[in-house]
């Protein structure tokens, strides 16, 4: 019986055991697949997507969510969100819509870990926990991984370099470069960042409806409306998370970001607004702001600009309502760096698409091996597009190498 070596039981690793077991059972042609995993347990990380919830695809599945290599996103993303639909439908998982994000009906990630699970052992798929792959040696028929594993194909499915707590610390990039394949370089996403402020300690917990917008030097990168976190080091929240990925810590390039603090109203009419409202007699000028803005919030602002939060209303000048409209509608703060893979939920870059065939994600340069998942030069923004790419990914990896195994 022919085999197939899976690296990895994650999200990707999971979808192509289901799918390589399902065409060897349509074929009639037994293959045996297995999935090594370095952790004691399988799907680990899909135990922790969403907070909890698994936001596992998107109603609104395009590459302009994408970032990464346009080919290769195009090739995997194309069979789009209702085959995904299909694809959970025919595990037995009942799914749920909230503004166009998809989740477990039940509301609990264990159930989406559960369903792949269930489905990749019933099919008889084997499971080697505990078993970290570090070798992967292509001999004239086949494979043979840690000088003891023998396979006809390998999928490497090991993930990315985000959340090493998950089993994702990058060593999928270095079992690719081991075979000569091209990584580009890689670097967190969807992570928060540290900024450069004295008074973030004061602002932590505090969450805001804002414009964020991020420059690079002088030039914009990206824009988003949504809730901001203050974090007692710098932001979070999803447009920052979302922008994150496009920060290259290269020290000649300087990165701030800057936040609408009040973006239902333009420069003007909220000026006029915060000159009537500081003439209404409230007892300080931070109490004024609590109209606009959290108070612990509009403290902090009032000190950027040399304005003690307890000055009277009756006290701000014009010009100072000027200053008070200008910060709240420009927070700027600089970026020192992001928080790192250690707090990332995905890696920007990975394997160059030149190095694979797209149609069947088979490595150009060794024939039998596949690579799937976070391991390849694409990552999308919040809301689902990652497990997404994940699970289209592997099923298209576990597709072509039971397709080959089974000629
Ligand atoms: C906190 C958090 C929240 C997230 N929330 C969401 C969300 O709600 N929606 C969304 O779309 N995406 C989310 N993501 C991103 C998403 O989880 C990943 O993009 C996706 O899991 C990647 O799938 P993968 O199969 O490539 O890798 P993973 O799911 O990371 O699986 C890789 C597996 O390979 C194993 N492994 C690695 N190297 C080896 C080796 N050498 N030998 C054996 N085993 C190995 C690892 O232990 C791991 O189990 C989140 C990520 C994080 C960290």
């Amino acid at each position: 019986m022919k085999k197939i070596a899976i690296i990895g039981g994650g999200a990707s690793g999971l979808a192509a055991a289901i799918e390589a077991l399902r065409l060897s059972k349509k074929r009639n042609i037994p293959v045996s697949v297995t999935i090594y995993e370095k952790l004691p347990r399988i799907c680990k990380k899909i135990l922790v997507t969403g907070n909890g919830r698994c936001n596992l695809c998107n109603a609104d599945i395009k590459t302009e969510h994408y970032r990464g290599d346009k080919s290769l996103i195009s090739a995997v993303i194309d069979s789009g969100f209702s085959d995904t639909l299909s694809f959970f439908n025919s595990l037995g998982l009942l799914l749920k819509q909230e503004s166009g994000r998809v989740y477990p009906k039940s509301g609990n990630a264990s159930s989406a870990a559960d369903a792949l699970r269930f489905m990749a052992l019933s099919l008889g798929c084997k499971v080697f926990s505990d078993t970290e792959i570090n070798k992967i040696e292509k001999r004239e028929n086949g494979f043979l991984l840690n000088d003891k594993y023998a396979a006809d194909a390998v999928i490497l499915a090991g993930g990315g370099a985000a959340a090493p707590y998950c089993g994702t610390d990058g060593n999928g990039y270095t079992l690719l470069r081991s075979l000569e394949h091209r990584v580009t370089e890689v670097r967190p996403a969807l992570v928060p960042v540290k900024c450069e402020d004295l008074f973030f300690k004061s602002l932590k917990g505090i969450r805001a409806d804002a414009i964020a917008t991020l420059f690079c030097n002088s030039e914009k990168l990206y824009e988003e409306m949504g809730e901001v976190q203050f974090t007692e080091y710098g932001l979070s929240g999803i447009p920052i998370l979302n922008m994150s990925g496009l920060i290259d810590m290269d020290e000649k390039l300087k990165y701030r970001i800057t936040l609408d603090l009040c973006p239902d109203m333009d420069y003007n009419s909220l000026k006029e607004f915060l000159e009537t409202a500081f003439s209404r007699g409230k007892p300080t000028a931070a109490d004024v702001l609590t109209g606009i803005i959290p108070k612990r919030l509009g403290e902090v602002l009032l000190k950027r600009i040399d304005i003690s939060p307890l000055e009277t209303p009756n006290n701000i000048t014009s010009d100072a309502i000027a200053k008070i409209t200008n910060i709240i509608k420009c927070f700027d703060a600089s970026v020192i760096a992001t928080t790192g893979f250690k707090n990332a939920q995905v890696t920007a870059g990975g394997l160059s698409a030149e190095e694979i065939e797209l149609s069947t994600l088979c490595s150009k340069h060794i024939d039998g091996l596949y690579i799937c998942g976070e391991l390849l030069d694409a990552y999308g923004i919040c809301g689902g597009y990652n497990l997404h790419f994940a699970w289209t990914s592997g099923r298209i990896a576990g597709y072509s190498a039971a397709l080959k195994v089974t000629e």
